[in-house]
């Protein structure tokens, strides 16, 4: 973690808190983000959790749902995610996946953990490897699944 922000960082961090507020407003949970690639905004997002019934509709994840259709391309490297709460370990993998090259945040587990919102357990459950969440994971290897990455492999030529 690195501590230097800008003006433009504390502008897009007030943009995030404040979609988190208008968020809450409406009776989602209290979570905004902001997409930047350097000064231009690519996208916003806020928990959709409760209007789409989707426990994967965080901010952060969102916010790169709505950019990957506004630009029509699902990566987004070198962007930075502005969010008003510390991101989550989905969050921060989608991130990972997506190329986002920095992340700014406001509220951390000291602030959100007493009204529920700590990330720490969940990073905790990801640090075993594969197969070690707590989860039942069961491989059962199929005839056919080196044929879908044949497939796939044959029409990209
Ligand atoms: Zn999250």
């Amino acid at each position: 973690m690195t501590s230097e922000t800008s003006r433009f960082d504390e502008q897009m961090i007030h943009q995030a808190v404040t979609l988190a507020l208008t968020n809450a407003d409406k009776g989602g949970e209290p979570f905004g983000a902001v997409l930047t690639r350097g000064t231009e905004i690519v996208a916003e997002g806020v928990n959709d959790a409760h209007i789409d019934h989707d426990l994967t509709a965080h901010a952060e994840i969102q916010a790169l749902r709505h950019a990957g259709k506004a630009q029509r391309q699902a990566s987004h490297t070198g962007t930075t995610m502005y969010a008003s709460g510390k991101p989550c370990a989905m969050c921060m993998a989608a991130m990972i996946q997506a190329g986002v090259a920095r992340i700014v945040f406001a509220a951390d587990d000291d602030l959100g953990g007493p009204y529920g919102f700590s990330t720490e357990s969940l990073y905790r459950q990801m640090q075993g490897n594969f197969g070690h969440q707590g989860i039942d994971v069961v491989h059962l290897p199929h005839p056919e699944s080196r044929e879908a990455f044949e497939r796939y492999q044959a029409l990209l030529g």
